[in-house]
């Protein structure tokens, strides 16, 4: 297999796609692992100036944002805002056009670092589970402590072990998804991408795909997963989460950060007529 280092940046963003799904990033890379720089001294994610074109739409125009150590932070916004693309540029699903995405001081757009090695160290959570459906829980939280980790089948079975049991969903160790709730789904997806000792966690709409009763244990299991201090980028349109659990929230439309602040003057008290109109939409539902 091709060093996914010697890709073009397209080509490795696919490579990291698989890295965040089931697929889980056969690469086998070995490159460098990118020191840990010391927390206090920079933000976990630091973006700046960031653009992100498709064609002639200009979806980022320029967006400034960080998430400090042991942060969460909600980002709110309409459909289409670019929520999912700004998460999808900080682990380089998505490649950007202009602006710096910084990972503890390290620029993960520069030809010179292991994106392989940076992204190892971002979990990924999407709406959809994307478990694979052939493989026990057990073997889905696995495959990618084994195949990327390199850590023994005992290893990587008492690591998803753990895991698994901090979810709430042990008990269904060898079951396979299709016998499983799409609530117990995600949390078995939040298993596999904790199992990975992720030191910052993307949430993409976790729970917009389940059914409104099965919500409530995923937000659980992000909320104790916050309460821990992981260090958190959640897009969601659970207002009641980011009020309860954020420290800060981002309000984006149209491409750019409308405003930011703690939840209660973000969600109580909105400066800016977009985010009103967006909030009452939210709640009127
Ligand atoms: P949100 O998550 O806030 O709904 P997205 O980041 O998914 O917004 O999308 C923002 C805009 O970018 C939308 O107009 C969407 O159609 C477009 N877009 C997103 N991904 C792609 C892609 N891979 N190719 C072309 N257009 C895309
Ligand atoms: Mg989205």
């Amino acid at each position: 297999m091709t060093d996914p280092d010697d890709r073009s940046p397209s080509d490795q963003a696919r490579v990291g796609e698989a890295a965040a799904t089931p697929s889980a990033s056969v690469s086998g890379e070995s490159g460098p692992a990118v020191a840990s720089s010391d927390a206090s001294t920079h933000p976990t994610v630091d973006i700046r100036g960031l653009h992100k074109s498709f064609g002639s739409n200009e979806v980022l125009k320029g967006i400034d944002f960080r998430v400090d150590h042991r942060e969460v932070v909600v980002v709110l916004g309409p459909s289409g805002s670019g929520k999912s693309t700004l998460l999808r540029c900080v682990n380089l699903l998505e490649t950007p056009d202009a602006g710096q995405v910084l990972i503890d001081g390290i620029d993960i757009c520069d030809p010179d670092t292991n994106v392989n090695a940076v992204r190892r160290r971002i979990g990924m959570v999407f709406q959809q589970f994307n478990l694979f459906p052939h493989l026990s829980v057990l073997d889905n939280v696995t495959i990618a402590q084994r195949k990327v980790l390199k850590r023994s089948g005992a290893d990587a079975e008492q690591v998803a072990r753990v895991n698994l049991e901090r979810v709430g969903v042990l008990d269904k160790v060898d079951h396979y998804p299709a016998q499983l709730s799409g609530g117990q789904q995600q949390r078995v997806a939040i298993a596999r991408a904790l199992a990975m000792d992720p030191e910052i966690m993307l949430f993409d709409e976790a729970t917009s795909a389940l059914d409104p009763e099965l919500v409530g244990d995923v937000l659980k299991v992000m909320r104790s997963l916050a309460e821990d201090g992981m260090t958190m980028m959640v897009v969601t349109h659970e207002i009641g989460f980011a009020r309860n659990v954020a420290d800060r929230v981002v309000f984006m439309a149209d491409g750019k950060v409308v405003e930011e602040g703690p939840p209660a003057r973000v969600i109580d008290a909105p400066e800016h007529a977009r985010t009103q109109q967006f909030l009452r939409q939210v709640h009127d539902r």
